[in-house]
C-alpha cells in the first residue's frame, strides 16, 4: 500500500482533511512525499476515489483533449491549490493517488456551468469588475448597457446581488452602541479648530471630504466600528498623535448587508464539500475580494484604488439598504458604514443631500485621547 500524508496538502481544505483524519491512520514514519513525519497518514488509494468524488461534483469529463479543458492535475495544483506549498512531489502524488483511476495529464474536464461564459468569469469576475470600474467606464447607470462584452457590471452585480447578497441582509436593532475615531492635526488646537463635539466627529461636511474605501471624494459616509479598539486601530495611529473617540447610539432600526457572513458561501465552493454549487462558484471569488479590499488601510494618493467598491455600496445602497457591516482588518471587531452624511442644512431644496446621520444615532459622548507609544527592551 503507497500512503501520503495530511502534511502534504494544503491546511486550509477543510472538508478535505476531515475526510483525512476519519479515513487515515496515525504513524510516525516519513511521509514519501513531504517528508513529513507528523501527519495522519492514509492510503492514496482510498484519497484518489475521495478526490475523484469531489471533481466529479464540479467538473465533467468531456472525454477528449481540447483547447481550454483541465487536467485532474491542472484543476488541483492550480485551481483547487489543494497541495502545501512546500511539497515539491505534488505530481507524482497525484499520480499515485489516481494510480488506479486515470490518467492526470489528459486535458479532457470542463467546470460544470450554469451558462456560457462562466467559467471565464469565475477567476475573472472581481479582477475584470475592478478593471472596468478604474480604466474602462466607470458610471454604469449612464452608459448603454449590454455592448458585448464591454459593459456586463450591472447585469453581473444583479446576478451577486439576487444570489448572495440579499440573503445577508441583517438588523442592526435601536440602542446599539457603535465607534467612531477621528485623528487630529497636530497643528489643531481645541476650542479653536475643533472641540468635544457633533461637530468635530460626525462625518466630514463636503469641503472636507475625503474618498474612502466606500465613499467618493464629495459624498461622506458615517463609518463606524463595533467597539473603541476597533475604531482605534481602524485610525492607525502613531505615538503622540490625539484622537477624539466618539460613543454613538442607534435610535432606530437599521438594516445592512452584513459581508462579515460571506464566508457561509466558503463551503459552496468546496468542491470536497456535499453543499458544493457551480453557480456560487462564480461569485465567492467576488465576495471575498471585496471584503479584502475594504478592509485594507486608507491611501490617499491613490484613489483610483477605492472605485470598484465604491460602485458596490453604491449598487447596495440602490436598493435601499442602511448601510454595509464587513470586518475590520486592523481589530478584532466589525465596522460599519451607513448611508449617511453631516448634519448640514442643504444650500438649496432642490439639491439631493444624503439623509443625516443625526436621523439613526445619537451621540453619547466624545473624549480626547494621546497616544503613546512604550517601548519595552527584551532581554
Ligand atoms: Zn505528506
Amino acid at each position: 500500500m503507497k500512503f501520503c500524508c495530511s502534511d502534504c496538502f494544503n491546511p486550509k481544505r477543510d472538508t478535505f482533511h476531515s475526510f483525512i483524519r476519519k479515513n487515515g491512520f496515525a504513524s510516525d514514519e516519513e511521509c514519501p512525499y513531504c517528508k513529513s513525519t507528523k501527519g495522519t497518514k492514509i492510503d492514496v488509494d482510498i484519497l484518489g476515489r475521495f478526490i475523484k468524488t469531489g471533481i466529479d461534483r464540479a467538473y465533467d469529463d468531456t472525454g477528449s483533449e481540447a483547447e481550454g479543458h483541465l487536467s485532474i492535475f491542472g484543476i488541483l495544483n492550480d485551481r483547487v491549490i489543494l497541495f502545501e506549498w512546500e511539497n515539491h512531489r505534488e505530481h507524482e502524488l497525484t499520480k499515485d493517488l489516481f494510480e488506479k483511476i486515470e490518467d492526470v495529464d489528459r486535458k479532457t474536464y470542463k467546470l460544470k456551468l450554469e451558462s456560457e461564459g462562466d467559467d471565464e468569469e469565475q477567476y475573472r469576475i472581481w479582477r475584470n469588475f475592478e478593471h472596468d470600474c478604474k480604466y474602462f467606464n466607470r458610471f454604469f447607470d449612464l452608459t448603454p448597457r449590454g455592448s458585448g462584452k464591454t459593459n456586463r457590471r450591472t447585469d453581473m452585480l444583479a446576478k451577486v446581488y439576487d444570489t448572495c447578497l440579499k440573503n445577508l441582509k441583517e438588523e442592526i436593532e435601536p440602542g446599539t452602541e457603535l465607534f467612531r475615531a477621528r485623528v487630529i492635526d497636530s497643528k489643531f488646537k481645541r476650542g479653536r479648530d475643533y472641540d468635544l463635539d457633533e461637530a468635530s466627529i460626525g462625518p466630514a461636511d463636503k469641503l472636507n471630504s475625503q474618498a474612502g474605501r466606500m465613499n467618493p471624494e464629495g459624498i461622506n459616509y458615517f463609518y463606524v466600528a463595533e467597539d473603541e479598539a476597533t475604531a482605534l486601530k481602524e485610525g492607525r495611529l502613531r505615538a503622540n498623535e490625539r484622537v477624539l473617540i466618539g460613543r454613538f447610539k442607534t435610535i432606530k432600526k437599521l438594516t445592512v448587508i452584513d459581508w462579515t457572513k460571506v464566508n457561509i458561501y466558503e463551503k459552496a465552493v468546496d468542491i470536497f464539500s456535499e453543499k458544493y454549487s457551480p453557480k456560487m462558484a462564480v461569485y465567492q471569488d467576488f465576495l471575498r475580494r471585496f471584503a479584502i479590499e475594504v478592509g485594507k488601510p486608507n491611501e490617499t494618493e491613490k484613489q483610483i484604488e477605492y472605485v470598484a467598491t465604491q460602485l458596490v455600496a453604491e449598487y447596495v445602497r440602490g436598493y435601499g439598504f442602511d448601510g454595509i457591516k464587513y470586518d475590520s482588518s486592523v481589530g478584532d471587531g466589525f465596522d460599519v458604514v451607513f448611508f449617511y452624511g453631516p448634519d448640514i442644512t442643504p444650500e438649496s431644496g432642490d439639491f439631493n443631500v444624503l439623509p443625516k446621520y443625526t436621523d439613526i444615532a445619537e451621540l453619547i459622548d466624545v473624549r480626547e485621547f494621546k497616544i503613546k507609544i512604550e517601548y519595552f527592551l527584551e532581554t
